[in-house]
């Protein structure tokens, strides 16, 4: 899985940061976690493709997150697309597409697949499944989390041949967990030959919120946490009265979830140097990030 953090700032755009916006590669598809204004020209700076976008997740929809929608739905109807697209979010996400679509005059040639959810799993896909929690901001907003199913264990071929099995399509059998009997009767199964599952990866986006217990919960050992950080503590009460957080309490946040990584976005246009927040951040959590547009991670398999 692959990171690109396409606008990391928050409420109004810089120079230097665009209005939120994470794209997620996997498997060939592209996940777009808030889509700000300004989103498609990162898009093309990241030199990702439109073609492979396949949702997109709006954490709730306050302008700075959801600006950048309409223009990038009228790019895709340019693509030839024939794949729908799946858009998720709070309650009047549905309105808030279709007013867009009426007011600029479009139609999408392609199926808009538009799904206003609820906390909990509100999706499965193909080896991932996606899940939501309530935050604690001034409107509904989600925080997302994408989970990969466990990967079989290795599969050591030697202990394969040992026990007896012919080298060939009995050995992709036994790497998809199906127990063989052989030609004499013996029975070798998966766990003769593999270790033990390894655990998939987990990534986690959480934009706009006061700190958030629940958050603790639900980015539990995360390999790769997005945390909005809008203010240094100094600013902490005013962070509150915002329904944001400082860049200590979101460090503080990951740490408390055991979270492998963690970066801090939605970044307030008062800090054009980011040395407060990111000593603030690193006080609590020491490997924490201050993002930056066009900042690119890899989240690795575990081994
Ligand atoms: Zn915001
Ligand atoms: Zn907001």
């Amino acid at each position: 899985m692959k990171v690109t953090l396409l606008g990391t700032g928050g409420m109004i755009p810089t120079l230097h940061r665009n209005l939120p916006s994470i794209a997620l590669q996997r498997e060939g598809d592209l996940f777009l976690f808030d889509c700000g204004e300004g989103t498609q020209i990162q898009f093309v700076r990241a030199s990702l493709s439109f073609g492979k976008l396949f949702a997109i997740f709006l954490s709730h929809l306050h302008g700075d997150h959801v600006t950048g929608l309409p223009g990038l739905l009228m790019t895709i109807m340019q693509q030839s697309r024939e794949k729908p697209l799946l858009i998720f979010g709070p309650p009047g996400t549905r309105e808030y597409v279709n007013i867009s679509r009426k007011c600029l005059g479009f139609t999408p040639s392609y199926l808009l697949d538009i799904r206003e959810i609820s906390e909990g799993r509100f999706y499965s896909g193909a080896g991932f499944r996606m899940e939501a929690i309530l935050l604690d901001h001034r409107i509904p907003t989600f925080a997302f989390s994408l989970t990969e199913d466990p990967r079989p264990g290795c599969f050591f071929p030697d202990k394969a041949r040992e026990l007896g099995v012919p080298e060939g399509p009995l050995f992709g059998k036994l790497q998809r967990g199906e127990t063989l009997t052989l030609e004499d009767g013996k029975t070798v199964t998966p766990e003769m030959v593999m270790g033990p599952s390894r655990k998939g990866r987990k990534f986690v986006y959480v934009s706009d919120t006061r700190p958030c217990a629940q958050v603790v919960k639900f980015a539990r050992e995360a390999d790769f946490l997005i945390h909005e950080g809008m203010f240094s503590s100094e600013m902490e009460e005013d962070a509150r009265k915002k329904g944001h957080s400082t860049a200590a309490q979101a460090a503080r946040i990951a740490r408390e979830a055991g979270a492998k990584r963690l970066v801090i976005t939605h970044i307030s246009s008062r800090y054009r140097r980011i040395n407060e927040l990111l000593s603030e951040a690193r006080s609590v959590f020491p490997g924490a990030i201050i993002g930056r547009d066009l900042m690119e991670f890899e989240i690795p398999m575990h081994k």
